[in-house]
């Protein structure tokens, strides 16, 4: 690629809606622009960019056995009534009708599609397993775009989809996926890890989200360093401790003239935030539902659904406080609450010493006690673990950190199969449903997350494994003809080898074409200066470590090669 002719449109100012690295460098860079809210363009830089990190996902998922396919981003109503998710996905997925009116919906995942094309074709047990891939667009219309590519509504997915005869087919499969992404992650440069995760939307029993750390990452991860165990907050487990104990003292009223709360009433009542019980009013499905968490922590509504069995909930609006007003806003209490189900966080069972809302105005109660006072019809984990609780597993101190989720891989098992009637026939001739497992990686936001973890103020350094090319050819002062020829030379050489270079041969300062090569951030870069003049030397620099060596052709050639080998040997090893 010549430079002068490439279209690399670099920016001096960060868009004004990029709050971090990635967004910001692969906009100023010229990898990236935006066409409207959560949708981009990708440029010739960004779009090699993808294709490396597709060539390497390609590569780890034909060797574990899938095959790849092409499937519809457009897809017809009927076959999202079958799983019942036309319904449940709700505003998320982008709907349309045809010019005869048929109801379609633009794909934010493939399940039916896939499930109606292996029922319709796949009938023996002879031809199970099957795991099917794609590396297609799919469509989200996300209630918040935002962070360029980490949370776009039009972004680029591989999704595989396996199917299997039986449980433990399932499971084979699942860890072959499993495996295959941890290659992929590490080639594409991360460093990540494997979390267990909720199901969601798509469904299924047991799932792994793999998340590389980074502070700008949306999710949030708790992790034992002594047992390993590791899950999405959205339900990692945590060993409720500190349960606190009253002293046997009578359930007492206090006038709290105003105070709604939890600060307020428990700065006035000096008492801890935790012994306050914050009584949360839901509509679960129409009914009214209590929900008690201790005072210094928020319910989590992932665990909730969980134990509610639906997520056909939410929190009390205005209107459901009009509607409901035997509850009064700001002081409702378990105590006397007969006419809701109360569930409970695990940390409430047994716990004393509490203060709650009176359900009357202006009141609360302290020297509340649970079993005495009240009763929950349910114990639940409805919480979210913090630093420093205790790990579920071993009772070790947790920390909880952030992640980008770049990959999910779930055990389906029959869901979609016995919803649309994805058959076969076993040994026997008997008809059973396929076992399935589904598997995403978000193909464009890897991208941004390789930059979140390989970037520095002035610009990205991309891992040798995915960038957009492998050395920078700078001639500075490209007029002077011994340095033209010489940089020219260098490029035709290395394009001979089958190498992906790009050559700065624009008439710019020395400053420009550093800063660019800088913000650009191509592994390796051979600069024609001074030292060529001098005694035809080159510089060879290396963005991630900033080294430096003046090196004669010869010698800058055999390096180059060096560092082309030891990363091959890695790529083989899948340790890059
Ligand atoms: P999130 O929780 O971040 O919204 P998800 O769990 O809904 O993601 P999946 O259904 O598991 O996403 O999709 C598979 C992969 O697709 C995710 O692991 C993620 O890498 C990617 N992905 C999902 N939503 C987006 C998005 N809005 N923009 C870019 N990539 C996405
Ligand atoms: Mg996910």
């Amino acid at each position: 690629m010549r430079q002068s002719r490439t279209f690399i449109p670099t920016l001096r100012e960060s868009p004004a809606d990029a709050e971090i690295a990635s967004h910001r460098l692969l906009v100023r860079a010229g990898y990236l622009r935006k066409v409207a809210s959560g949708i981009y363009e990708f440029l010739p830089l960004g779009t090699r960019v993808v294709q490396r990190i597709s060539r390497i996902i390609r590569e780890e998922m034909n060797a574990a056995g899938a095959q790849e396919v092409m499937l519809p981003i457009m897809q017809p109503r009927e076959l999202w009534e079958e799983s019942g998710r036309w319904a449940k996905y709700g505003p998320e997925m982008m709907r349309l009708k045809d010019r005869a009116g048929r109801d379609f919906g633009l794909g934010p995942t493939h399940e039916e599609v896939i499930t109606d094309l292996v029922r319709n074709n796949v009938s023996s047990y002879r031809d199970l397993p099957l795991n099917l891939y794609q590396i297609g667009t799919k469509f989200r219309d996300e209630v918040r775009p935002r962070f360029g590519l980490l949370r776009a509504r039009e972004f680029l997915m591989k999704d595989a989809y396996s199917f299997d005869r039986d449980e433990e087919g399932m499971r084979l499969s699942y860890k072959a996926m499993y495996e295959a992404y941890g290659r992929i992650f590490t080639r594409c440069g991360c460093t990540w890890r494997a979390v267990e995760a909720a199901t969601g939307l798509i469904g299924g029993d047991i799932s792994h989200e793999f998340m590389v750390p980074a502070e700008v990452g949306e999710d949030h991860i708790a992790l034992c360093d002594s047992c390993s165990y590791s899950a999405n907050l959205e339900l990692a487990g945590y060993r409720r401790t500190e349960t606190p104990r009253g002293e046997g003292k009578a359930m007492e009223r206090v006038s709290t003239p105003g105070m709604r709360t939890i600060e307020e009433v428990s700065g006035y009542l000096g008492m801890e935030p935790r012994r306050m019980v914050k009584c949360l009013m839901y509509l679960v499905e129409g009914k009214p539902v209590a929900v008690l968490v201790p005072g210094d922590r928020e319910a989590n509504e992932v665990k909730l659904a969980r134990v509610l069995g639906t997520d056909e909930f939410r929190l009390f609006n205005e209107s459901d406080w009009k509607e409901h007003p035997d509850y009064l806003q700001g002081f409702v209490g378990p105590v006397g609450l007969d006419s809701a189900e109360i569930i409970a966080d695990e940390s409430l069972r047994g716990a004393g010493g509490l203060a709650c809302g009176a359900n009357e105005r202006d009141v609360h109660l302290v020297h509340v006690e649970e079993g005495r006072d009240f009763r929950p019809h349910s114990f639940a984990d409805l919480t979210s673990a913090r630093t420093g609780d205790p790990c579920p597993r071993c009772g070790e101190p947790m920390r909880v950190e952030a992640g980008i989720e770049v990959g999910q891989v779930f055990q389906l098992g029959l869901k979609y199969s016995e919803a649309m009637r994805c058959y076969y026939h076993d040994e026997n001739g008997e008809v059973r449903p396929m076992y399935m497992g589904c598997y995403g990686i978000g193909v464009t936001r890897l991208m941004a997350a390789v930059v979140e973890q390989h970037h520095d103020e002035r610009g990205i350094i991309w891992p040798l494994s995915v960038a957009p090319a492998f050395l920078h050819i700078l001639a500075l002062d490209y007029q002077r003809e011994g340095r033209r020829k010489a940089a020219e030379d260098l490029y035709r050489e290395c394009l001979e080898k089958g190498w992906e270079v790009l050559l700065d041969d624009r008439e710019e300062s020395a400053g420009v074409k550093f800063a660019d090569a800088d913000l650009l951030g191509i592994p390796f870069r051979a600069v024609i200066g001074r030292g060529y003049d001098e005694d035809g030397t080159l510089e060879l620099q290396e963005r991630a470590t900033g080294q430096r060596a003046r090196l004669t052709r010869e010698n800058l050639f055999r390096r180059l090669e060096e560092a082309r080998e030891s990363f091959r040997d890695l790529a083989e090893r899948g340790d890059m």
